[in-house]
């Protein structure tokens, strides 16, 4: 029997989720998340998605990620998708920073987990629960192979010019400090896409991809390969997010020391997770922001008004980067689903070829689509984000090579 199906996992500080692929037709099988590892009340939801298939809750105490992947290898055993299938060709597993030296997909051995733990003081937040995360797979099946894709893979083939901050080098090099980037596979997945979506292979395409999560960044695409992006040393830099504030003047953080007294560890929290959209205005979800908008809310139009005009400043900035764009593509959470977002971030770009049409903007859909005008300049395009499918199939095309 040929091994096709891949486990796709994404370990976070405090939950895992997962996805089950088979490449052989590259339908989904099952996917699911385990919660709150750790707290009392761990929660564990399991969807079986082939025909007939439905979703199974639980509630309990995992203690720790082991017990998490424990968990889902019993839920997949139960449905008769367990881990020592011989149909499981690999585990991929997304590891947030990779730092310079990984720039593709790689089988993990030893010495590429210690580099990867080598990378934890950059990555303090993530690096450690993907490490556990492979840690424990390994357990469970050390015959398999054990895939690691790096949300800042994509990012490497940035030109030094883009990736270097303007610093001392020696400093800078002494600490690795440089803009690395991050939701990579996310920004692959749709810069193809598009190009897909405009019947054009990639290397024929430039595309700006704004990825609208919680957090957030914009990409420039040329031909397929990324040349310029918003995150950079750390997920802070850039658009104005759920939580982060993205771009801002370093001084103030002198300045809070200085004058208000504050320290390093309250800065960082500050701007990380009291920034952003829910330091202007106490919300992060957009759709209750849009909501309080509509209601006159001047909290909540300051905060959509700021987010929008950073976005805006990444599509010109990105624009004169590329020369040429052929399409601009919305992604993730706020990308694929808030028209206001899209509607305000291409409104009075038309002298840089952007025309959203209200119409098609307002259509609600899961499906990739173009919301621009017929024979615009640039396409503008709405594009459903899959990072389990494009770690799926790295990881696939590398245990196949
Ligand atoms: P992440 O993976 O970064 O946690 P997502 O890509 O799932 O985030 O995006 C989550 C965000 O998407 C939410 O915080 C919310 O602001 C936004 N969002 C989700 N659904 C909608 C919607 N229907 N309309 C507007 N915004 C939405």
């Amino acid at each position: 029997m040929t091994a096709t199906r891949v486990l796709v996992l994404n370990s976070g500080s405090s939950s895992v989720k997962y996805q089950l692929l088979d490449m052989a037709d590259g339908s989904k099988l099952a996917m699911g998340l385990v919660e709150r590892i750790g707290e009392a009340a761990s929660r564990c939801v399991h969807t079986l998605l082939t025909p007939g298939g439905s979703t199974r809750e639980q509630s309990g105490h995992i203690a720790d990620h082991s017990a998490a992947l424990k968990a889902v290898a019993a839920e997949l055993d139960a449905d008769g998708l367990g881990l020592d299938s011989p149909e499981l060709a690999a585990i991929g597993h997304r590891v947030v920073h990779g730092g310079l030296r990984f720039t593709a997909p790689t089988v993990v051995d030893d010495t590429v987990l210690q580099e990867i733990e080598r990378l934890v003081p950059v990555a303090p937040l993530h690096n450690p629960a993907n490490i556990i995360g492979i840690r424990t797979a390994r357990e469970l099946r050390p015959d398999l192979p054990q895939v690691a894709v790096f949300d800042t893979a994509f990012h490497t083939t940035m030109p030094e010019y883009a990736a270097r901050y303007a610093i001392d080098v020696a400093t800078a090099d002494a600490h690795r400090i440089r803009r690395y980037g991050f939701h990579g596979t996310s920004h692959a997945y749709v810069s193809r896409r598009t190009a897909a979506l405009l019947g054009r292979t990639p290397e024929e395409v430039n595309v700006i991809v704004l990825h609208l999560g919680n957090g957030a960044s914009a990409s420039a695409v040329a031909g397929g390969v990324c040349v310029d992006t918003s995150m950079g040393l750390t997920p802070l830099e850039g658009l104005v997010m759920g939580t982060r504030s993205g771009d801002i003047d370093p001084a103030v953080i002198f300045h809070l020391t200085r004058v208000a007294g504050m320290s390093i560890d309250e800065i960082d929290a500050l701007l990380n997770k009291n920034s952003g959209l829910v330091g202007l205005c106490g919300d992060n979800d957009m759709r209750e922001i849009v909501r309080r908008t509509e209601e006159g809310d001047e909290r909540a139009e300051l905060a959509f008004d700021i987010y929008v005009q950073r976005l805006k400043k990444y599509i010109g900035a990105y624009t004169a980067v590329l020369g040429r764009v052929d399409a601009v593509a919305f992604t993730a959470g706020v990308g694929e689903n808030s028209a206001p977002v899209r509607a305000a971030a291409a409104a009075g770009l038309e002298g840089l070829g952007l025309t959203v049409d209200a119409g098609l903007n307002a259509v609600r859909s899961d499906k990739a689509r173009l919301i621009s005008p017929e024979g615009s300049r640039v396409a503008v395009a709405v594009v459903p984000t899959d990072e389990e499918r494009e770690i799926a199939q790295q990881v696939y095309a590398l245990v196949n090579d």
